[in-house]
């Protein structure tokens, strides 16, 4: 096979057992294929990986991938290793008998793919070693480490540029990231390429995760109820404190529920046994700080619930991302309350950041908040947050279920009208003590009492007005200025509405913590998602055999199969090796390894 790229296929096939390219990896593959440099910004779950690991075993040469979580490492390798693929990783915690295997395929020109953390590289003996070996490219993952706009710089990305030339003159770079923003795309770009790479940016769109918030209500109940119609499933429940982690982890055993706290106070033992139990086994639910996430990459989790608000729309955009990385419908609910709303509040405040750091910080809450009380699609309004026009969804909770809506036409124009008669200059605060006639030190100051909408909106409670604000936002009638002091300003929409050439209906519980619609999924209707109705014995009995063989060698079940492959093994019922090589999933290495075992329970299941 001459093309490269039809040599992928077919490698994509028997090597990973997959049928086809997820959006957007073709282009990739092809451009790394081609030579060149490439920068891909994937959301989570979207195949990253895929991108690097297909060209590397395409062509000859040894493919270096740099990540900073060694767990990460340490499961890639597990997983290229059982689908027959020479990989291996150079960290601090392998054993020896780890480190004599990577070092013997190294030393024979076998190894493929080398998994090694930023610090290991910066040493000269690896970097001498490396300089031997053939390198043919490097792979760099979680690449917004770079950039020290985020959260999770790491200084030494900074010389991975420098150490690539070290190893190989002008090595093949490639760089990943899940991190969209441009001030760290240019980052990415200035500090790791000598040339600029070509780019690559994926939508935002997560179709299979569905979305839905509900005020608090009794958030315990709550929380199990959801957990209950996902039983045997597993699942990350996020608490905002150490002691909700404890007490709702009790709450769910006492119910029956597999469920393991994890956060920063508990001892690392702890911790990582939990994690371990968490990744290998199917149906642990995860109780959870937010210090439970990088590095998580367990591809069957089914959903994540936020039993309180999270941080912020980047924040809960990346903590339901670990739900469904293997593209199967996952679910995640949202909990949010006035209390909640107030702590995130005091958090911003009471930090230690800079002025403008906090204002940031608080609209990034205010766009957390807007998407909480959403009038219309939530996934709309969340990927408008992220740059992203789309259609209304169909696989959220206000697509499926609907809220109550009022025509919110003339208390949309007292709230536009407040921001414009004001010059478009004020924040929140300040407006709505105008619209509730509230005579504050500022409205004193700017004589704002003066104004014809002092007090226009007294009917209303300071809270409903916050929300009025936050829906219009949401639907892009006003907006609000990030680097101006938070000042919001009426849209263009926003003027249709004002001048009364249009209608805008709003939602009707105003302040959180009105009581919302409560909604109740079937647990067979959950499952019946993945596979057709009368499978599930089947499936359980697959599940079964593969939590046992991935016991037996001490791997995580999904390294087995995913549960993608398990549904289409219930479903498709092969009966044969050739037809069972046809699943997703099942690659050359894995029917070998798995095949008879998984035909017999299929046999067994068919009598
Ligand atoms: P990311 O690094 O982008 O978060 P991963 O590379 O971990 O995502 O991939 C997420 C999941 O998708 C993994 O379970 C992987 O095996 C699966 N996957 C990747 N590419 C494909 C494909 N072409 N077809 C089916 N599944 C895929
Ligand atoms: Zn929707």
């Amino acid at each position: 096979m001459n093309d490269p790229l039809s040599h992928a296929c077919a490698l994509l096939h028997s090597v990973f057992g997959f049928n086809e390219f997820r959006p957007g990896q073709e282009e990739i593959v092809r451009a790394v294929l081609a030579g060149e440099n490439v920068l891909a910004v994937m959301p989570t779950g979207s195949g990253k990986s895929l991108c690097y690991q297909l060209p590397a075993i395409t062509r000859p040469g040894l493919t270096l991938v740099i990540s900073p979580l060694i767990a990460l490492m340490r499961d890639q390798v597990r997983a290229l290793t059982a689908a027959g693929v020479a990989a291996g990783s150079l960290n601090s915690s392998n054993e020896p008998a780890e480190n004599a295997r990577v070092m013997g395929l190294l030393r024979r020109g076998e190894l493929r793919l080398l998994y090694v953390a930023p610090e290991r590289l910066a040493r000269p003996d690896t970097v001498e070693m490396l300089a031997e070996a053939h390198v043919s490219m490097m792979a760099i993952d979680e690449a917004h480490c770079v950039s020290q706009w985020g959260h999770d710089f790491r200084p030494e990305y900074l010389s991975l540029g420098n150490l690539a030339r070290q190893i190989g003159g002008r090595l093949q770079t490639l760089a990943f990231t899940a991190t969209a923003d441009a001030p760290t795309r240019g980052d990415i770009v200035e500090k790791l390429f000598a040339t600029s790479p070509r780019i690559f940016v994926r939508s935002f769109d997560r179709p299979n995760l569905k979305l839905a918030f509900k005020p608090k209500e009794r958030s315990t109940r709550q929380v199990l109820s959801f957990v209950q119609a996902h039983q045997g499933e597993s699942g990350i429940i996020y608490c905002a404190s150490r002691r909700k982690v404890e007490e709702l982890a009790a709450a769910l055993v006492a119910a029956g529920v597999r469920a393991l706290p994890y956060h920063a106070g508990l001892d690392k033992a702890v911790r990582d046994a939990n994690q371990d139990a968490f990744q290998q086994d199917d149906g642990v639910v995860m109780t959870a700080t937010v210090a439970f996430g990088m590095g998580i990459d367990k591809p069957d989790v089914r959903f994540v619930c936020h039993a309180d608000l999270p941080a912020n729309v980047e924040a809960y955009y990346q903590e339901i991302g670990r739900a469904g990385r293997d593209g199967l419908p996952a679910d995640t609910l949202t909990l949010y309350g006035l209390g909640d709303m107030q702590l995130r509040r005091l958090q911003i405040e009471q930090g230690e950041s800079s002025d403008e750091r906090k204002r940031i910080e608080r609209q990034r809450l205010g766009a957390l908040l807007s998407l909480a009380e959403a009038p219309r699609c939530r996934r709309q309004t969340l990927l408008a947050y992220f740059g992203e026009p789309s259609e209304t969804c169909g696989n959220c909770d206000l697509c499926q279920e609907g809220v109550e809506l009022f025509d919110g036409t003339i208390d949309a124009q007292k709230a536009m009208s407040a921001i414009v008669r004001t010059g478009e200059r004020f924040g929140m605060e300040h407006l709505v003590a105008i619209l509730i006639g509230d005579l504050t030190d500022n409205v004193q100051k700017f004589n704002h009492e003066k104004l014809p909408t002092f007090g226009v909106g007294k009917d209303r409670k300071a809270a409903e007005w916050r929300s009025i604000f936050r829906q219009l936002s949401a639907v892009g009638l006003i907006a609000q200025d990030l680097l101006e002091h938070g000042r919001w300003w009426v849209t263009d929409d926003g003027w249709r509405v004002l001048k009364g050439e249009q209608k805008i209906e709003l939602r009707k519980d105003l302040t959180s913590g009105a009581a919302g619609k409560s909604s109740r999924r079937d647990r067979r209707a959950a499952a019946a998602t993945i596979v057709g109705d009368g499978d599930t014995v089947l499936l359980d009995a697959l599940k079964a055999l593969r939590t046992k063989l991935a016991r037996a060698q001490n791997v995580p079940a999904y390294v087995v199969f995913s549960d993608r492959t398990l549904a289409e093994l219930a479903t498709h019922r092969p009966a044969s090796e050739r037809a069972m090589r046809e699943i997703h999933g099942v690659g050359d290495a894995k029917l070998e390894r798995y095949g008879a075992a998984f035909l017999e329970v299929i046999q067994g299941a068919e009598a």
